[in-house]
């Protein structure tokens, strides 16, 4: 349930509401628009009808139901589309970010000749896995602690912020010290322990669709972080798996646009993981943006040939250098429409 406040409701009003909607076993969510209060009554086991007579309470404009399933990510509770800024790096705002960067740190030559080169061709933010969800035990599984210190030497000398996977529950610390944002991967898109402890880390989450995960269940999986009190969590459509076999999975442009139409959260996409394959990357990263994406995240290996994962889908430098030129329309006018 929402309460809309009246445009002149006192702070006063509003905190009787607040104290009201706990009484009544709910949590409140308070958002503080320009013009007015809305107040997100969630949770399970409250009194709806003590809950629906706040309607008389002064102040009070009106109670609203909130139609979905997901509560605190869904646009009907806040409308204006939240932004998330990382080290001066803004997602969600009006200029589409470009994440890029390795599958895998491979070596300290491999992850910062990769740094600069994105960054020379504009990228925004570094991506690279330490700790890899592999479908098979026998496949490189990353460097692990080393990686992390090998992305933090690369960010000490780009600027460029970073991302990287964190997979379980007991590397949430040594990640969240090293990483600018957590990505959690799509074979954890339900793993709820592990989203039950992201939502009390320090750093945004990175959250991937799962391969087999309907748009409800994503965003149901977002609303976890924000119900457990983290509210930067930027979702990434990186492709499901179809009937098509011959792309590696099949890349859901209309969940972009969808994601974008039901929730606040800024949506980022991976044409990387969406197709598996290289030359379709340019064609899906403009239309992801036509979309509405608030950015891209996209694989890219100083040498794919000798990637240690990922490297039939992973561009080279100068292949993502011309993509990025190329992009720069497409990406003013994805700055030009907001
Ligand atoms: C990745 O980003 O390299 C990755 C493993 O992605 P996903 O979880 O989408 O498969
Ligand atoms: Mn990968």
């Amino acid at each position: 349930m929402i309460v809309n406040m009246q445009a002149g409701a006192t702070d006063e009003q509003i905190e009787h509401v607040i104290e009201r909607v706990k009484e009544c076993g709910y949590q409140a969510h308070v958002i503080r628009g320009a013009e007015r209060t809305v107040i997100g009554c969630v949770g399970s086991g409250g009194r709806r009808t003590e809950l629906e007579a706040l309607v008389a309470a002064p102040g009070v404009e009106a109670l609203v139901p909130i139609s979905h399933p997901f509560k605190l990510v869904s646009r009907q509770l806040q409308p204006k589309p939240s932004e998330i800024v990382v080290r001066g790096v803004c997602i969600g705002g009006s200029r589409p970010v470009v994440i890029a960067g390795p599958c895998s740190v491979e070596s300290r030559e491999q992850i910062l000749e990769t740094a600069r080169g994105v960054r020379a061709a504009g990228a925004d933010m570094l991506r690279g896995g330490a700790y890899k969800p592999r479908t098979s035990p026998y496949d490189f599984q990353g460097l692990g602690e080393e990686a992390l210190r090998l992305l933090v030497e690369a960010r000490e000398e780009t600027g460029l912020p970073i991302v990287t996977e964190v997979m379980s529950t007991e590397d949430v610390d040594a990640v969240s010290e090293a990483a600018d944002i957590l990505q959690v991967g799509a074979r954890n898109m339900q793993n709820f322990p592990l989203l039950r402890r992201l939502a009390r880390a320090s750093r945004p989450i990175l959250l991937k669709r799962g391969p087999s995960a309907t748009v409800k269940e994503w965003l149901l999986a977002a609303e976890y972080l924000l119900d457990g009190g983290n509210p930067n969590v930027i979702l990434c459509e990186r492709g499901i798996k179809t009937f098509e076999t011959e792309l590696r999975n099949t890349f859901d442009i209309a969940a972009i646009a969808l994601a974008k139409e039901l929730t606040h959260l800024p949506v980022v996409a991976d044409p990387s993981h969406g197709t598996g394959r290289r030359s379709l990357i340019p064609a899906m990263s403009r239309a992801a943006l036509a979309a509405g994406a608030d950015g891209l995240l996209i694989e890219v290996h100083p040498c794919p040939e000798r990637a240690l994962s990922d490297g039939p889908q992973s561009m080279d430098l100068a292949g993502f250098a011309q993509m990025m030129a190329q992009l720069r329309p497409a990406s003013e006018a994805a700055a030009a429409r907001v």
